[in-house]
């Protein structure tokens, strides 16, 4: 062996340890700081009782928009149930949600992507195997078009970029400037998957921050029928949001929840996601995880909540929720276009609903 090749080796073998060793550290402390916001969680009874407070004022409607999907497997999502067959088919989607008040205003849940950050998000899921490829749909701002003038407030469940890119195209279209409503530990302390997102937030031209959200639930500030209840688990600054929609004479309640659960049924089985996803893809307060999933599932079989996780898209789709409706796809080839791949997901004959309760 040559000289060169021997300190290669010895310089390898010096490096590697090290690095490992680095690793390690960054992720035990990007856990540690999880840990520490762990602010109080409400009394699900205090949660259900002050949704009365909304009083015929709250939204009347709430809808989704789809930005992308991506087929994978409930393995990728979860971890292994014995009552579930791991390659049971998951698609995951990049919703964002409107909710709208009879006066025409409308809050944001969420941006979701447009198509260039969503093919970038999904190609490392596809390289690995581990799913197919990413299918960029219309952008909140193609899909809302000249409606998201009406756009007078922003939340986000969390800062994750699959849930915040949408935000470029959406400040080049919107004309005004909204709050978006944020926890301390949302706005000011992210950690390595959450920065580039809280940058992107920061640097917004068409979003003021808004850093009244507190624990353990907070009622947003001109949006009666909204609270913002700050979980953490997920990330540090994780957000459930709670919503009363009042429509038809009658009422429903919403728990937004964003990334606590992938896959909706991980409420029912109490089931976190899979190990290597937790601890070093995205690393989370596994411990707090727990606690939300039982706070959710309580206020869900005891008070009568749905709640929706963001990357479930079949079981969004089963829900209540209604889809934006968009433009018609009649008036614009291009649209009509992409409208109908989208379409051939599930239902091939499938229209756009018209954002009635279904
Ligand atoms: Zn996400």
């Amino acid at each position: 062996m040559s000289r060169g090749s021997k300190s290669l080796l010895i310089g390898a073998g010096v490096m590697l340890p090290t690095l490992l060793v680095a690793l390690i550290f960054f992720l035990l402390k990007t856990h540690l700081d999880l840990t520490q916001e762990r602010t109080p969680l409400p009394r699900p009874e205090w949660v259900a009782e002050r949704l009365d407070d909304s009083q015929g004022q709250g939204p009347v409607a709430a809808y989704w928009v789809n930005t992308a999907w991506q087929s994978t497997s409930l393995q990728t999502v979860m971890a292994s149930d014995s009552s579930r067959p791991d390659d049971e088919p998951f698609v995951m989607g990049f919703p964002a949600f409107i909710l709208e008040w009879a006066d025409g205003r409308l809050l944001l849940i969420d941006v979701g992507m447009d198509a260039v950050a969503a093919r970038a998000f999904g190609a490392p899921l596809e390289a690995l195997g581990l799913a197919g490829p990413m299918k960029p749909e219309l952008s909140v701002a193609e899909s809302m078009g000249s409606e998201l003038q009406r756009i007078e407030g922003v939340v986000f469940t969390h800062l994750h970029i699959d849930h915040v890119a949408g935000l470029t195209s959406l400040c080049e279209q919107f004309k005004g400037t909204a709050p978006v409503f944020m926890s301390d530990a949302q706005a000011l302390r992210p950690n390595f998957l959450t920065k580039e997102g809280a940058d992107i937030v920061a640097k917004a031209s068409c979003l003021e921050v808004d850093r009244s959200v507190t624990a353990p639930m907070t009622p947003l500030p001109n949006f009666p029928g909204v609270w913002i209840v700050p979980a953490a688990g997920h990330t540090p600054g994780s957000q459930i949001i709670v919503a009363r929609i009042e429509s038809g004479g009658g009422t429903r309640d919403f728990l937004f929840v964003g990334d606590i659960v992938n896959a909706a049924q991980a409420l029912e089985l109490n089931q976190g996601k899979p190990i290597l996803y937790r601890t070093i893809l995205v690393p989370e307060d596994e411990e707090r995880q727990n606690s939300l999933r039982q706070f959710i599932s309580t206020l869900q079989h005891q008070h009568g909540f749905q709640s929706i996780a963001s990357h479930d898209q079949l079981a969004l789709e089963a829900s209540t929720l209604p889809e934006w409706p968009g433009r018609s796809p009649l008036k614009d080839p291009a649209i009509d276009g992409r409208i109908k791949i989208k379409n051939t997901l599930h239902n091939p004959e499938a229209i756009p609903t018209k954002g009635l309760w279904q």
